[in-house]
């Protein structure tokens, strides 16, 4: 029999406000020492009065419409009651009756395939507990205690662990794109629970709902569900049911484990919080708002696709990585100049086509391949010695066979660590190709003396030998010498 999952996300995103939800304390998740950035509202004492923090709204709202989702005018925060340890109020000031968006979606980039978002609420951050190694005693840190969290929850549309892991991806991109958050899931600043059940596919009903919580990467994501979906095939291969309960994750051993079941299920008595006003979302607020969305990852690949054809693997490495995506652009930008000046009857579609190619063929290999050398993960233009222009400029000598690809290997590296103009580079490094036919032809007649039975074989009509003395002749002039001069002086030498 097989069995399909159905799962549904929740997730918790810290909003990267310089301020803390309620309260004036500083939102530092780089923080290290403990209990640095608390005050009497964040530690809950008694008698402090809450203030709802106006950026918070904005970047949630912000991130919210990124997402599609309507935004309410009316509503309120309620307190969400329990206890432990790293809450010390007792309570959460969360939002249940009136999240402040709903009704959204997000289309996976693959599969285009839409995933539809329930509910988007803000909230706060409980603190951190340390439990320090053979120590009979735990520790507190409030610092975390009150910083602005957006939670997000999907309905159960998404059928694989490939699906969730997009989803999450693409939800990440966004919220870098809107500058809301770092969203890194390895910092905590994102962090993913799954709803996970299985059954039949085309089965009217779903089984049995399994929660897995505090995922803090793509790849736990991947993994727990991908051990939930066998786990939970082969009890019900077996006939066996499968019990609704909340599970962890337990890195080493890569399996989930039961933590509660469903008669231990919470309730957290919501009711409104008394200490804040309701939460009113007037159409000037929302306007400014939505006029500070930039172009989001989804709209980038389409304005890619159209305007510049390339490889759906260099698009995504341009919508992932912005900073590349913006220097392509602003080199694409000095290679249409280049080409409507050198054509002057305007910009030529199809040279200005080769130069892009270029461009991102350079980019997207050698230029990768010099900063993962050099363990740069993002790229940062201002502290990168290649210009926009004289990277350009590079690109069209290698178009004008100006330098060799040969030369351009060693020519991009050197810019890559000095900068600098590439034809002075060129210049300075004597790397100008070899126009001198007297030297070429020194450097033939060397080769051809010095090879003897490629010589022959060509003569007997070996066509791979002669390419095998182009190269031995271009090595001589240590990649100077155009090889069509080359091959041309050749044949006609042997002939
Ligand atoms: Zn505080
Ligand atoms: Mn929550």
């Amino acid at each position: 029999m097989e069995y399909e999952p159905t799962i549904g996300l929740e997730i918790h995103i810290e909003l990267n406000t310089e301020s803390k939800m309620f309260c004036a304390c500083a939102n530092e998740s780089s923080q290290t020492e403990p209990n640095k950035n608390i005050c009497p509202v964040c530690c809950g004492h008694p008698g402090t009065l809450p203030v709802i923090n106006e950026d918070a709204v904005k970047k949630l709202i912000k991130a919210a419409l990124a997402l599609n989702c309507e935004i309410a005018r009316d509503t309120f925060f309620e307190r969400k009651n329990y206890f432990y340890p790293d809450l010390p109020k007792g309570y959460q000031i969360s939002q249940y009756q009136t999240p402040l968006s709903k009704n959204g979606y997000l289309d996976l980039p693959d599969s285009g395939k839409r995933i539809r978002i329930e509910r988007v609420h803000l909230e706060e951050d409980a603190g951190r507990l340390a439990h320090p190694e053979a120590a009979d005693y735990s520790l507190v840190d409030l610092n975390r205690a009150g910083v602005p969290l957006m939670e997000l929850v999907t309905y159960p549309d998404i059928h694989s662990a490939r699906e969730a892991v997009e989803f999450v991806k693409e939800l990440q991109m966004i919220l870098r794109y809107l500058g809301v958050s770092g969203a890194n899931m390895e910092k905590g600043e994102m962090r993913c629970e799954v709803n996970i059940s299985l059954a039949e596919k085309n089965a009217s009903k779903l089984g049995a709902k399994v929660e897995i919580k505090n995922l803090n990467s793509l790849k736990t994501v991947e993994r727990s569900i991908e051990f939930e979906t066998k786990r939970q095939s082969e009890l019900l291969s077996k006939g066996e049911s499968v019990a609704q309960e909340t599970r962890g994750w337990h890195d080493k051993k890569e399996i989930t484990f039961s933590q509660r079941d469903k008669e231990s299920a919470h309730d957290y008595r919501y009711f409104p919080e008394p200490d804040l006003p309701p939460l009113k979302i007037d159409e000037g607020f929302l306007a400014r708002v939505k006029a500070e969305i930039p172009e989001l990852p989804a709209q980038k690949r389409e304005r890619f696709a159209k305007e510049y054809h390339l490889a759906e693997k260099e698009t995504e490495l341009y919508v992932s990585q912005r900073g590349l995506g913006d220097y392509f652009e602003k080199a694409a930008s000095e290679l249409a100049n280049w080409v409507a000046e050198k054509y002057q009857s305007g910009l030529a579609p199809a040279e200005f086509q080769k130069l892009i190619k270029l461009a991102s063929n350079y980019i997207s290999t050698d230029l990768q391949a010099l900063l993962r050398e050099r363990g740069i993960e993002d790229f940062n233009e201002a502290k990168f010695k290649i210009t926009p222009e004289n990277f350009a400029e590079f690109l069209s000598m290698i178009y004008l066979g100006e330098i060799s690809s040969k030369i351009a290997k060693m020519l991009l590296p050197e810019m890559f660590e000095k900068g600098g103009d590439p034809s002075q580079v060129v210049a300075e490094k004597g790397w100008q190709m070899v126009s001198d036919s007297t030297e070429i032809e020194k450097a033939a007649q060397a080769v051809i003396a010095a090879n003897p039975k490629a010589v022959e074989d060509y003569k007997k009509g070996k066509t791979a030998s002669l390419q095998f003395l182009v190269g031995q002749v271009m090595a001589q002039t240590k990649g100077k010498a155009k090889p069509e001069i080359v091959r041309d002086l050749l044949e006609k030498t042997l002939q």
